[in-house]
């Protein structure tokens, strides 16, 4: 799995990163959707998350998806 995209202390604030869930939206102007459950690293103290690779492709897909089906709204649980 790629993860050097991922630091260990956060550049912006020098925090603890440390792993957890997000919730990622994406408006596509003709809906919405919120991807719920999205395992992210997230610093403890200026709370920048940062997604991996593998997972924000994952993303990508769905996105994709929901995009050509003209969802309104659609919330996916991912894990
Ligand atoms: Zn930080």
């Amino acid at each position: 799995m790629e993860r050097k995209l991922i630091p260990s202390k956060c550049p912006l604030c020098g925090g603890n990163v440390a792993s957890g869930t997000t919730t990622f939206t994406v408006d596509l102007k003709t809906g919405l959707i919120v991807v719920r459950d999205v395992p992210a690293l997230i610093c403890a103290q200026c709370g920048e998350e940062w997604i991996e690779n593998a997972v924000s492709i994952k993303l990508e897909m769905i996105t994709d998806r929901a995009r050509l089906q003209n969802t309104q709204l659609e919330v996916v649980l991912m894990v």
